[in-house]
């Protein structure tokens, strides 16, 4: 068995990893880097240039999983192309709006490869990805019941809890066994319900780190934070504010709507205006259309219908009026410049009035991370074409990860005890606690940080 991991640092960046079992070869997720740019952002495909690849399995429809997936397409035309159905609606949305963004950066950053991709080529590229049911393996030709040869690769999703239709993948050949985690979260979320994950032999473990660095605290529940978000926006009201939530598109856009609208209806807060974008309403419509299809809870809520959001868009996020009692869910999470949420941002972040809620990850050295960091009466440059700004406004913390917490990521690897385990998908530090912790309690597995771009053989 070989692995060559193509993530170009020890981080969360263009996420691919390249697996080899016996005469198989597959690629497991093609991702884009959230904030690189042009060849940066890329995964490290010349490492696996020469080699004939059989298929590409995608976790889900993050940019950091999905993002080059058209690049790889065309770089190994051969390969069959599996997701879950949720993954490839989701998908398709975000790689057109992908080719949009990349089209305006040619010209804001002067980036002349961009777009990397067409919408035609999307289109052409979306018409060749299977879908693929939970729970069911599926040959690497693509047949639902595999024949019985020992030395076929078959896979199998398992729902991994973390956004919609996002997976963790198993693979079977030769009587061994790899199980890669995706981004996954072992515990409920307001709408997400926890992964749920196979519990049966594993031989290698490919597993995410995000929350290495961050312990849980103690008295941490989902519910009381929620409750300290409720009141954290009843005093922002009290005192006229307009609160800016910076989020990913997909996922944490329709957690908050969704716990937005269980404020409203335990009448924690009056009736108040909420906005969001235009890429975000389009993901919040494939969650409502997928509700009774999809494993989550409260099916019967359709966020667009019941929440009624306003839409913002790249043009009217600039003028629109600013007024308190007003809550604006914007993406980007990471506050990319020119962003929906970096341009709201820089609008209100000089006004005490105003505040803004962090409520996930966001890389320390992407804007929304120096921001937090820098906090109230520091100062951050959101775009580097503008002067720094001095922080006037309120800023708060809230924790709703969409990623399991390290406690639980390492419960799951004493559950199934793998022979290896390889560490993927975490800033250094990160990746560097869950090593240590993980030595020291599975002494009988080999616990690995596989270096970018190197071949191990397993
Ligand atoms: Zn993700
Ligand atoms: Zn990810």
């Amino acid at each position: 068995m070989k692995f060559i991991d193509l993530t170009k640092r020890t981080e969360i960046g263009a996420n691919s990893y390249y697996l080899e079992m016996g005469r198989h070869r597959v690629v497991l997720d093609s991702g884009m880097h959230p904030k690189d740019t042009g060849e940066d952002a890329l995964p490290l495909f010349k490492a696996i240039a020469d080699r004939e690849i059989e298929a590409i399995l995608i976790s889900h429809a993050h940019q950091d999983h999905i993002g080059t997936l058209a690049l790889a397409m065309r770089r190994f035309p051969g390969a069959r192309v599996f997701m879950t159905d949720t993954t490839a609606e989701v998908g398709s949305v975000l790689l057109h709006n992908s080719v949009n963004v990349m089209t305006r950066q040619r010209e804001e950053i002067g980036e002349m490869s961009y777009p990397l991709f067409t919408h035609r080529e999307i289109d052409r590229a979306s018409e060749r990805w299977r879908s693929c049911p939970l729970r069911q393996q599926i040959s690497i030709a693509g047949e639902r019941a595999p024949r019985r040869d020992k030395d076929a690769l078959t896979f199998e999703f398992f729902d991994a809890g973390h956004v919609l239709g996002s997976t963790g993948v198993m693979l079977r050949a030769q009587g061994q066994t790899v199980f890669y985690t995706g981004d996954v979260n072992f515990d409920d979320q307001t709408i997400m319900q926890a992964a749920g994950f196979p519990e049966d032999k594993i031989d290698v473990l490919i597993m995410e780190c995000t929350r290495g660095d961050h312990a849980k605290p103690d008295d941490w529940s989902r519910a009381s934070e929620e409750q300290r978000l409720a009141e954290a926006l009843r005093r922002a009201f009290e005192r006229d504010a307009c609160v800016l939530i910076p989020v990913f598109a997909l996922g944490k856009t329709q957690e908050i709507l969704a716990m937005l609208y269980k404020f409203r209806r335990q009448r924690l807060l009056p009736e108040f205006p909420i906005y969001i974008g235009g890429l975000s309403s389009k993901f919040t419509d494939i969650y409502d259309r997928r509700a009774h299809t999809t494993r989550r809870q409260l099916a019967r809520l359709k966020l667009m219908r019941e929440v009624a959001p306003f839409i913002l868009n790249d043009e009217t996020v600039r003028d629109a009026p600013v007024r308190g009692g007003r809550v604006y869910v914007l993406s980007s999470g990471m506050m990319i410049p020119k962003t929906l949420s970096s341009v709201f941002a820089r609008r209100i972040i000089e006004n005490p009035q105003h505040s803004i809620f962090f409520v996930g990850y966001a890389n320390p050295e992407s804007p929304a991370g120096l921001l937090r960091d820098a906090g109230t009466d520091g100062e951050v440059a959101l775009d580097l074409d503008k002067p720094p700004q001095r922080i006037r406004c309120n800023i708060e913390q809230f924790q709703f990860s969409a990623h399991a917490t390290r406690e639980s990521l390492v419960a799951y690897a004493r559950k199934i005890s793998p022979k290896k385990i390889l560490l993927v998908h975490g800033d250094p530090s990160a990746v560097e606690w869950m090593r240590g912790i993980l030595s020291k309690e599975l002494p009988s597995s080999e616990v690995i940080v596989p270096p970018p771009g190197v071949e191990l053989d397993l």
